[in-house]
């Protein structure tokens, strides 16, 4: 099939799936304390919905495939959903961004149902001020799960992601640069977005990547590796070459100009942009028996209309009505 490509010349080659909105953990910079209203089991799209929409569009040149939530492994036989997708010809990499929690108990059944790459969100490595984010006391518990994913070299690599906030993160700083030097896993840490439940987003709430990057390499010293394309991160290596570390900067520089990413929501939306305010319904169509040929018209209708970029921090930019836990990152 021709390349699926956006009004703006960009090649789509990446999907992030979301196959629940629900999630054990309650993040402040995402969801309220008592959670959201969850989605009802029939509105989310079943395993055989979700793989039916990814061999297609793998068919129209997606490579990689991101699985997300909410927390992914919160959804009932997970693993299954990633043996249905990592045999379909053509996927190139298929990966998961979890809270960490569950994977202790499910980390060996997801290697051998397929899953390749593991991004772990983890906001700090101290007991007391992870609880204070996530609202749960479960560092150590993380902790195990990261280890035990550790066990099985196939799964490479192994990133943990921290979100940056003003007033928090600067402390978190030195910890994980240490923790990226000491262990195998690739530190991120990602630009604070406004796509919080609550609403509390402003810019001045934004540690910048470039103000985490001068912390870091003030203790030791960080160099820049070359970007990949489409990538979101800048990685830096230690410049005595003890492992690396990522700034993933949306709001300070975003990176736009060469997006090749979509998502699919938990009940079926297709979203061409993190930030946008229009969405597509594919679970209609794929439940009213929609030909193949009527769905992939349907998706690369949306895909040319992709927004050029985002607009946060620019005068009139609206927040998502969505959620980031209605996204899933
Ligand atoms: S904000 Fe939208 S256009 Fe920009 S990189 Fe993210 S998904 Fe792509």
């Amino acid at each position: 099939m021709e390349p699926l490509v956006d009004g703006h010349g960009r090649r789509i080659s990446d999907l992030r799936v979301s196959v629940t909105d629900r999630c054990n953990f309650r993040c402040q910079y995402c969801m309220p304390a008592d959670g959201l209203p969850w989605l009802e089991r029939s509105e989310v799209l079943s395993f055989e919905e979700i793989e039916r929409v990814v061999r297609l569009m793998v068919g129209m040149g997606i490579e990689d495939v991101r699985l997300t939530g909410g927390e992914p492994l919160v959804r009932r036989d997970f693993p299954r959903l990633v043996s249905m997708l990592s045999p379909i010809e053509g996927l190139k990499d298929l990966s998961l961004t979890t809270n960490g929690y569950l994977l202790e108990r499910d980390a060996a059944a997801l290697v051998g149902a397929g899953i390749s790459r593991v991004n772990v969100s983890i906001d700090s490595l101290q007991r007391d001020r992870f609880f204070q984010i996530t609202r749960r006391d479960s560092l150590p518990q993380v902790l195990r799960g990261l280890e035990e994913l550790a066990k099985h070299p196939e799964v490479h690599p192994i990133k943990v992601n921290a979100v940056a906030m003003r007033n928090f993160t600067e402390e978190e700083a030195i910890p994980f640069a240490e923790f990226a030097r000491s262990t195998a896993f690739q530190v991120r840490f990602i630009e604070f977005m406004p796509l919080d439940a609550d609403q509390n987003w402003t810019p001045d709430s934004v540690l910048t990547g470039e103000e985490l990057r001068q912390i870091i390499n003030s203790a030791y010293p960080i160099e820049e590796l070359p970007r990949e394309p489409s990538a979101t991160a800048r990685v830096f290596r230690f410049a005595d070459g003890t492992g690396e570390i990522g700034f993933i900067n949306p709001v300070s520089e975003p990176f736009c100009a060469d997006c090749n990413r979509v998502r699919i929501t938990a009940e079926g939306k297709l979203r061409t942009c993190l930030f946008s305010l229009h969405e597509t319904d594919l679970r209609e169509p794929l439940r009213s028996g929609a030909s193949e040929a009527e769905l992939e018209k349907i998706i690369r209708d949306a895909v040319w209309r992709k927004e050029l970029k985002h607009h946060v921090g620019e005068p009139g930019f609206r927040q998502p009505p969505r959620t980031m836990s209605a996204i899933g990152g």
